[in-house]
């Protein structure tokens, strides 16, 4: 059933520089791809309770059947201990990571043990490659590791480079990984653990043909796909304004968090909204390798040289919903290019800007309040001063004081040694993304797997209920179902924004022709147990739901539901430990 490239998995063991190839069918055909399988893996080596920065963590990227057959099926499912969060952590990125490894031959690539020295890996279809990287480390910006690397690694196909900045060689606690300069494993701090390893960067190429059991019908359903794609209202939005679409939006219904969300509407939301930066600054829209919708705005702006009248360099960032509202309303940046300057900084770091604003728009309201001083910031942190926020950064980076070296370990951290946890938004340790939608939103975020809006989709269901009052054990119901679903969609493994194409039973059909076969009720049973293979192994390493912090701002400021309260909350979580049987 499963092909004979998708079963094979590479082990890379860093300390002794060797590499070996398995077949995992075993593994494929229980569980078939991306997250399924890396869960499993990631069971498999990960020693009980192992130090996230130390040699016995692993990285496992996995791809699934549907990559590099069907469109938007563009995405690398990457697993690990967190270090941001002490538990298990998920990342998705595309860019051509996806398409890279499938046509390399791979179906998912285990990477363990700790390099002496700086190094970087470069697998060409079936020959492995450790490269002497001590030249890139410390560059001070990842798009330069990504140039000179691009001119070394020439190979014929597809090719991923998937590189750390400072923020990871540094063990920024939310380093992320770059790949193609416009994609990233943002979230959970990826890059730290790269950075722990000594790993500068990833290189994977192929050129592969991938098998087909039946062409004709195989045919069919892929113009099925593409026309829903291309056609079809359903993807229309993310190609025209992209996600920053939802800043308007949001920002009309009172869910925009804005300065730490002491407020969830920001006045300056035309600003930065998706339709003023399309309208000012977009420059073009790129897309994932094997993809035909191409959500990717990238912005581009001049910058002039200093001290030279008439010398301008165009500056290229790309930008989505998240950084929009993390660096701009998050922090009161209203200029546009400010944030896009914000957000070019965090590129160049290479760190999960989601991570990064919340955490600067608790230290400014940490300022505010007295709780930290300028000693502790070095720089005056105020709403709206994005160079201030800037050099900031920078100094997460460097960490040369106390203050951002537990900075630089997430605001959980932070908080609970300078004081101010009440409003560190930072749910199961991990920051917040953009969405005080209602109650629905933060018991996602506190229940997810991954403590992230994409596990539950918690926000959308706020939306979608509006006006409505759920008990807290139907919305819990509701969550679980989605989640458990989209363990599928990620096992495929499917960009989410085609979860509207993507419907259980399309994703039956598109399976068959590639031999494999599941009906609806057996897809969904498959997702609901690899939800749970994942909480099995977050209570592993100690995730317990009662030991989960919840911050009175979400209480303090009206969510799009009106105001929420800690005992809905609480109902709502004790009703999920008996549904899961966790304590
Ligand atoms: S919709 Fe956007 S993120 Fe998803 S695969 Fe296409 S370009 Fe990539």
């Amino acid at each position: 059933m499963v092909d004979k490239y998708l079963r094979r998995v590479l082990y890379i063991d860093l300390t002794r520089l060797r590499y070996w190839v398995e077949d995992r069918e075993d593994l494929f055909d229980r569980w078939l791809g991306g997250t399924g399988v890396a869960v499993q893996l990631l069971k498999e080596e990960l020693p009980k309770g192992a130090d996230p920065l130390g040699p016995e963590n692993v990285i496992v990227f996995a791809v699934g059947p549907l990559v590099g057959y069907y469109p938007l099926a563009s995405k690398t499912v990457a697993v690990f201990k967190s270090p941001l969060t002490g538990n298990f952590g998920e990342s998705h990125a595309g860019g051509r990571s996806a398409i890279a490894i499938r046509m390399a031959g791979y179906g998912a690539i285990v990477i363990k043990g700790k390099s002496r020295i700086p190094i970087y890996i470069a697998i060409h279809g079936n020959k492995v490659y450790f490269r002497d990287a001590s030249a890139y480390w410390g560059m001070g910006s990842s798009y330069t590791v990504g140039r000179v690397i691009r001119e070394n690694e020439i190979s014929p196909g597809h090719r991923t480079i998937m590189r750390i900045g400072r923020a990871g060689e540094k063990l920024v606690r939310y380093a992320g990984v770059i790949t193609e300069t416009y994609r990233h494993f943002g979230r959970l701090g990826l890059g730290a653990v790269f950075g722990s390893k000594k790993l500068k960067a990833l290189v994977v190429s192929g050129k592969l043909e991938l098998p087909v059991k039946d062409k004709i019908r195989f045919r069919d359903i892929y113009k099925e796909i593409y026309d829903r794609a291309v056609k079809s209202p359903v993807m229309k939005k993310y190609h025209d304004l992209g996600t920053p679409a939802n800043v308007l939006h949001l920002n009309e219904i009172h869910a925009l968090p804005t300065r730490n969300l002491k407020q969830s509407s920001f006045e300056h939301a035309d600003k930065i909204s998706g339709e003023n930066l399309a309208k000012n600054y977009l420059g073009r829209r790129v897309a994932c390798a094997h993809c035909p919708v191409a959500c990717i705005h990238i912005a581009s702006w001049r910058e002039p040289y200093v001290d030279e009248p008439y010398f301008y360099k165009t500056m290229f960032v790309s930008y989505d919903y998240e950084p929009t509202y993390s660096l701009g309303a998050m922090l009161g940046i209203k200029d546009p290019v400010g944030l896009l300057k914000l957000i070019e900084t965090v590129e160049v770091m290479g760190l999960d800007a989601m991570s990064t604003g919340v955490s600067l728009a608790w230290a400014t309201e940490a300022l505010e309040r007295g709780i930290i001083s300028e000693k502790d910031t070095i720089v005056k942190l105020s709403w709206g001063d994005y160079e201030n926020y800037i050099r900031a950064i920078e100094l997460i980076v460097e960490q040369p004081n106390d203050f951002y070296k537990n900075l630089a370990m997430g605001i959980d951290h932070c908080s609970a040694i300078y004081g101010g946890q009440e409003f560190a938004l930072a749910f199961g340790k991990n920051e917040m993304p953009g969405y005080h939608t209602g109650p629905a939103a933060h018991i996602g975020y506190l229940i997810g797997a991954r403590h992230s809006h994409l596990d539950n989709a918690g926000y959308s269901l706020d939306q979608k209920t509006l006006g409505e009052t759920l008990s807290p054990q139907e919305l819990i119901d509701r969550l679980v179902t989605e989640e458990s679903w989209r363990q599928i969609l990620s096992s495929l493994v499917v960009c989410f924004f085609a979860r509207g194409i993507y419907k259980p039973e399309l994703v039956r059909d598109a399976l068959e022709p590639l031999g494999y076969s599941f009906s609806v009720d057996e897809l969904k049973k498959l997702g609901e147990e690899i939800y749970r293979e994942k909480y099995r192994l977050k209570v592993r390493e100690g995730f317990s739901i009662s030991g989960l912090r919840i911050p009175d701002r979400i209480f303090e400021t009206e969510s799009a539901k009106g105001f929420i309260t800690r005992d809905y909350i609480i109902e709502a979580l004790n009703y999920f430990k008996e549904k899961m049987n966790i304590k």
